[in-house]
């Protein structure tokens, strides 16, 4: 067991609350090493305490202050870029240029959060009726939460909270307690930029956490993003005790590949979305739905090779492609998927499951996977697998493609891979998934447009980080205000007011 423990990060200072705790493994050795607290309850309410205690004065302060702090803590991220990458390589395992695209992607959540005087400006109509004028603005919720994954330690709780603090909120984070050290280290960076004691604070923990901020009153809104049956709990619980919840869950992506397509590409772009971060990601593309036999065919092949010159390794080993899986249960169970589905009768291509990673004999190593023949009726179709497993599903056509995909139970992401104008119109336009790309395999959107998935891949109505994120973290009041003129009266008026 190791001595470091993981602490909560409450009112700007770290602070070491709750009895029990819970051990955090380096996927690549499968030792223990660290330890992370479990809030309990005295620890949560100091966290709520402080958020409420911080409210009045940074929702007073001027939007352009606060974005002054996303500014300078934009700076920190980059002079720290290397730290951080090597917490999330040491605990989650993905390899360091896959969490620098990673630390990349929040660093422009974290840019855009620095516009906020002009996402906060409002709405303004002169003369809306004689003499008055009438305006919008965007007033913050109070304290608000979020509950974040393990595969995106550092750009998920950036897509959460620099847009909720900027909005004037202050904002309690429970991260992953797989993976908690990059979200604690951002965290401090953020007070360091300037970010007041209590506007941000972090509560490790488990269910018990997650509870407490899904029902106590003081908390206004919970961001969610995890696995589909948490975030319909977390929706259904949160929303019954009266708050605003966005709960974004799991996924299974179908990339499309028409007999038109550039292959090349298509096997250069499916090797990365499928086998990137070990398939631990919830815009992973698992499934490549080949229109045609030759197509399949030729796909399959060509996969083959590709994956044959992957190097699987340590996450801080720079000539790695991929790294381990989280854990070792995540690792069994990723395991059990590939039995089922040979059992289920799907053709299993390529088998990483004997590859050993030299002097990491007890890693949670799983290489990278490849079925051809994957059928709709099958667990390894339905289910998401989260790790590195491409199933190939052969159809007879366009809306066959489609037709599968609109009916499975997630929408996140899709793709498809032609050349034909038309085909990619008639799909981005039809088909029944949040986020389209065209020979773009992980359409993650950027960090002015806003994240998520349609189906049970998304519970709430507003998607993550960009413009709906102003949204969400803030409520419409609207103002009416007349200044007439001095010596004009006006009768008393009993019907409806209108411009009629
Ligand atoms: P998870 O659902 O196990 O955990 C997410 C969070 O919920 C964690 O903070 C965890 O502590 C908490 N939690 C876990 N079990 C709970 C319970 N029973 N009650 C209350 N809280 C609980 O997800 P994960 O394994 O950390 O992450 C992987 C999943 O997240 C995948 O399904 C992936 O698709 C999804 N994901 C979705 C998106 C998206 O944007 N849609 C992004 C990243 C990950």
């Amino acid at each position: 067991m190791s001595n470091t423990m993981i602490t909560h990060l409450i009112d700007g200072k770290r602070v070491d609350g709750g009895e029990r705790q819970q051990a955090v493994f380096n996927p690549a050795t499968g030792e223990t090493t660290k330890n992370v607290r479990l809030a309990d309850l005295a620890t949560l309410e100091a966290a709520v305490e402080s958020a409420q205690k911080a409210f009045p004065a940074w929702r007073d302060t001027p939007p352009a202050k606060r974005a002054q702090v996303m500014q300078r803590f934009k700076v920190l991220l980059e002079q720290n870029a290397e730290k951080i990458c090597e917490l999330i390589a040491d605990e989650h395992g993905k390899v360091i240029p896959d969490a620098m695209g990673e630390l990349q992607r929040g660093m422009e959540n974290v840019e855009y959060a620095g516009f906020a005087t002009e996402l906060l400006k409002g709405e303004h109509s002169k003369n809306v009726g004689p003499q008055i004028d009438s305006w919008s603005e965007f007033q913050p919720l109070g304290v608000v939460a979020g509950i974040t994954p393990f595969n995106f330690p550092v750009m998920v709780p950036l897509w959460m909270w620099p847009m909720a603090v900027v909005c004037g909120n202050t904002f309690i984070l429970k991260p992953s307690e797989r993976d908690p050290s990059s979200t604690l280290f951002v965290a401090e960076l953020a007070l360091q930029a300037g970010l007041p004691a209590g506007v941000l604070n972090v509560v490790q923990g488990d269910k018990e956490a997650v509870d407490f901020l899904l029902t106590d009153k003081r908390i206004k809104a919970v961001s969610f993003v995890g696995s589909t049956p948490i975030a319909e709990y977390v929706y259904n619980t949160g929303c019954a005790n009266g708050k605003r919840v966005q709960a974004l869950g799991g996924a299974k992506n179908h990339a499309v590949v028409m007999p038109d397509a550039d292959l090349d590409n298509a096997v250069s772009a499916l090797m990365g979305a499928a086998y990137g971060s070990c398939g631990e990601r919830c815009m992973a593309v698992p499934l490549a739905v080949c229109v045609g036999d030759d197509v399949a065919d030729k796909l399959s092949s060509k996969l083959q090779v590709e994956i044959a010159k992957m190097k699987v390794g340590v996450g801080t080993d720079r000539t790695a492609d991929m790294g381990p899986l989280i854990t070792k249960a995540h690792f069994e169970k990723v395991k059990g998927y590939v039995e089922q589905g040979i059992k289920e009768g799907a053709t299993l291509v390529v088998d990483g499951r004997d590859l050993v990673v030299e002097g990491h004999e007890n890693g949670y190593f799983l290489g990278p996977c490849l079925f051809d023949n994957v059928k709709t009726g099958m667990v390894i179709y339905q289910e998401e697998i989260f790790g590195p497993v491409l199933g190939i599903v052969r159809v007879k056509s366009l809306q066959e493609a489609m037709d599968m995909i609109d009916a499975h139970e997630y929408g996140n992401g899709t793709c498809i891979f032609t050349r034909d104008g038309e085909a990619a119109r008639y799909f981005t336009t039809h088909i029944q998934v949040g986020m389209v790309g065209v020979n773009v395999p992980l359409p993650v959107p950027v960090a002015y447009h806003s994240f998520g998935g349609w189906k049970r891949s998304l519970f709430g109505d507003l998607h993550a980080y960009g413009p709906d994120a102003v949204r969400f973290y803030t409520k419409r009041k609207t103002i009416t205000q007349r200044w007439p003129s001095s010596g004009v009266r006006e009768g008393t008026q009993f019907s409806f007011p209108s411009n009629g």
